[in-house]
């Protein structure tokens, strides 16, 4: 239902989890976030309230970095379970990703997955899609390509934000059919699915077109369509009082 996602100088899950704050009057029945640390991936989500995933995080902490992503789920496909909540992760683990909107192919791609020995944890039309990136990443070592690969296969309704543990100072997002918003800060970057998660921090915002994705990185924010042909992108002032 919400979607944050962020890379810079600040704690990424200290930013995410304060936008995923701003984003509660949506209305959502679960909550998670991923954070990039020290080579690796961390994940942490809870069915219920912010609060709830906030006592995970003080009863088991995640490493401190720079590079995050966070949801607040309105569960489609399977219930509001811990299991189901979001970030979705491939089987190491090294790739998260979560998702606003339905897959409708959902089914066919899990049959596919399950037939190449790929193990879903969960009942989301969602999961798929963590799998399928990290699949298109070993065979192209790039998470945006990686991602349009994967977009050019998904059918329904999607806004989606993944990170790669091997590229630590990156976060992908794509759209169809569902928002998402860029924040450019200076040395910082943000990404949401409405701006009212990021204007504590920037005024400066991209609107993502349909079909599109966009790389974004500390000093850098590039938009492509899902065949990769650079999009023209120009930033607009927030200037209403959020
Ligand atoms: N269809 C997905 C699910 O049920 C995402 C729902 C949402 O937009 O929050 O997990």
């Amino acid at each position: 239902c919400g979607i944050v996602g962020y890379v810079g100088g600040q704690s990424a899950l200290d930013v995410v989890t304060a936008g995923l704050k701003r984003l509660e009057y949506r209305g959502y029945d679960s909550a998670g976030v991923a954070v990039l640390a020290d080579g690796g991936l961390a994940a942490a989500k809870k069915a219920g309230k912010l609060v709830n995933l906030e006592k995970e995080l003080v009863e088991r902490p995640l490493p401190v970095g720079g590079t995050g992503i966070g949801h607040t789920r309105w569960a489609t496909h399977g219930g509001p379970t811990d299991a189901n909540a979001h970030p979705h992760l491939d089987g190491a683990g090294r790739v998260a990703v979560v998702h606003n909107g339905i897959i409708e192919n959902f089914a066919a791609l899990r049959g596919e997955l399950a037939a190449r020995g790929r193990e879903l944890t969960s009942e989301t039309d969602s999961e798929v899609v963590a799998h399928l990136l990290a699949e298109a990443f070993s065979g192209c070592g790039d998470l945006a390509e990686a991602m349009r690969r994967v977009c050019g296969r998904l059918e329904g309704a999607f806004t989606l934000v993944a990170v790669h543990a091997d590229v630590p100072d990156l976060v992908v997002g794509a759209r169809r059919n569902s928002p998402l918003v860029v924040g450019v800060g200076e040395g910082e970057s943000f990404l949401a699915s409405d701006v009212s998660a990021f204007i504590a921090h920037t005024r400066s915002a991209i609107e993502l077109g349909q079909d599109q994705v966009v790389e974004l990185r500390r000093d850098a924010v590039t938009v492509t369509d899902f065949s990769g042909v650079p999009a023209d992108v120009r930033a607009y002032h927030v200037d209403w009082d959020a």
